[in-house]
C-alpha cells in the first residue's frame, strides 16, 4: 500500500474555484478534548454520489473519481478483527456505489460486527443495485438515510429534482423488506438538516412531524429520526461566504453550545478513514483534510494503527466542531443523548 504522492492541502486545491472557509475557521478557538476508546470505524469509500446535493460537506456527485481500492477495503476488514471494532458506518458519496462495497459489509457481519451505511435512497435506481435492498436486509445493515423534509419541494431544492419520489420509492421498498417495522431487526433512520443558515429544530417534535406526515401519505414508517446542523465548510460553506452569511451563522452555532454535548461528540470514539487509508478525528477533518495527528506523523494510515492504541490522542479541533455542540448536539448520529441509546 502507497503513502507516497499525498501532499497536505491537495484536497483543498481540489476546491480552489470554490470559496474555502477554513483559513476564517482555523482562528476559532474550541475547548480542548482527548479521544476516548476506539468503538465505530467510520469508512468513507470515495466522493462518487449519484447526487449533487447542496449542503453536501464531502462535495459529492457523479464526476468524482476518488474510491477506495481492493487492498484498502482488506487493511479495513483487517482491521475491524484485529482491533475488535463493534461498528462499522461506511458513508461516501454514495458508498454502495463502490466496488468494495457488498465485500467490506459480508465481511464485517460475518464476524459479528454492527454495520451502518449512509445512504440516499436514489441509489437503490442505479445501474446494477437493483437488489440493493434486499441485499441490506440479509445483512440487517443499519440504515440512516437522507431526508432533508417531509415536503416535496424542499427536497428537491436540496438534493436535486427528483429526489424526493425517488426517495420515497427507496424508503417504501426497504419498508416492504421489514425495514423501520417493530421486531424486524431491521432500522431505518432519517437524518433532518435544515435547508439554510439556521439551527435544527428539536428532534423529537420534527420526528413526529415526520412519522405523521409520511405515514398519512405514503403509509412510511421508521425508527428515529435524527436532526444535524449543516457544517460551515465546502460547498455550504461556500454558499454562507458568497451570501455573507458566515459570520451570522458562526454566531449562531456558537451562542447555542452547549458543555453538556462536548461529552458526547463522535470524535471521541471513532476513527475515520478515507478512501486511501489515512486516519482523521472524523469526517469533517477528512474533508477539511485535517490529519489525525500521532507520533510525529505529518499522516497516520490505518495501517500505523493495527496494533497501536490512541486512546487520549487530542482531537483536532476548531470553528467547525460547534456546528456538533450547537442546541441539543448534533453530531453526525444527530442529538446526543438519543444518538447514545
Ligand atoms: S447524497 Fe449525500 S454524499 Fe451524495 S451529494 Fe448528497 S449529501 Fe453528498
Ligand atoms: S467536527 Fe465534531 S466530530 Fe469533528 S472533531 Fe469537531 S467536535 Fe469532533
Amino acid at each position: 500500500m502507497s503513502h507516497a504522492g499525498v501532499t497536505r492541502g491537495a484536497a483543498r486545491v481540489r476546491f480552489a474555484r470554490m470559496k474555502d472557509t477554513w483559513p476564517l475557521l482555523d482562528k476559532i478557538p474550541f475547548p480542548a478534548i482527548a479521544r476516548g476508546r476506539l468503538e465505530t470505524l467510520q469508512v468513507n469509500v470515495g466522493y462518487r454520489c449519484n447526487q449533487s446535493c447542496v449542503h453536501c460537506h464531502v462535495n459529492a456527485g457523479p464526476n468524482r473519481t476518488e474510491e477506495m481500492d481492493a487492498t484498502t477495503a482488506d487493511l479495513v476488514i483487517d482491521f475491524l478483527e484485529r482491533r475488535r471494532i463493534a461498528t462499522l458506518d461506511i458513508t461516501g458519496g454514495a458508498p454502495e456505489l463502490n466496488a468494495n462495497f457488498r465485500r467490506m459489509v459480508s465481511a464485517a457481519r460475518g464476524m459479528a460486527v454492527k454495520v451502518m451505511v449512509r445512504h440516499n435512497l436514489t441509489v437503490q435506481e442505479q445501474p446494477a443495485q437493483e437488489d440493493l435492498a434486499e441485499f441490506l436486509a440479509v445483512n440487517q445493515v443499519e440504515v440512516v438515510a437522507s431526508m432533508p423534509c417531509y415536503l416535496q419541494d424542499n427536497v428537491d431544492k436540496q438534493r436535486g429534482k427528483g429526489v424526493y419520489d425517488g426517495s420515497v420509492r427507496g424508503l417504501r421498498r426497504l419498508n416492504a423488506l421489514g425495514y423501520g417495522r417493530e421486531g424486524s431487526g431491521l432500522t431505518l433512520n432519517l437524518v433532518y438538516n435544515p435547508l439554510g443558515p439556521s439551527l435544527p429544530p428539536p428532534q423529537l417534535e420534527l420526528e413526529a412531524d415526520y412519522k405523521r406526515v409520511l405515514g398519512e401519505r405514503f403509509g412510511i414508517v421508521f425508527n428515529s429520526l435524527f436532526t444535524l446542523a449543516n457544517m460551515p465548510i465546502h460547498r455550504f460553506g461556500a454558499i454562507l461566504l458568497s451570501q455573507g452569511q458566515f459570520d451570522l451563522y458562526l454566531d449562531t452555532l456558537q451562542h447555542a453550545y452547549r458543555d453538556d454535548n462536548l461529552a458526547g461528540v463522535m470524535c471521541r470514539n471513532l476513527l475515520s478513514v478515507d478512501y486511501r487509508g489515512y486516519v482523521y478525528d472524523c469526517d469533517f477533518n477528512q474533508m477539511l483534510d485535517l490529519p489525525l495527528t500521532h507520533g510525529g506523523r505529518e499522516r497516520v494510515h490505518l495501517l500505523d494503527l493495527l496494533s497501536e492504541d490512541i486512546t487520549g490522542n487530542p482531537i483536532r479541533v476548531a470553528g467547525h466542531c460547534f456546528g456538533c455542540t450547537a442546541g441539543q448536539g448534533s453530531s453526525c448520529g444527530g442529538a446526543l443523548k438519543e444518538a447514545a441509546e
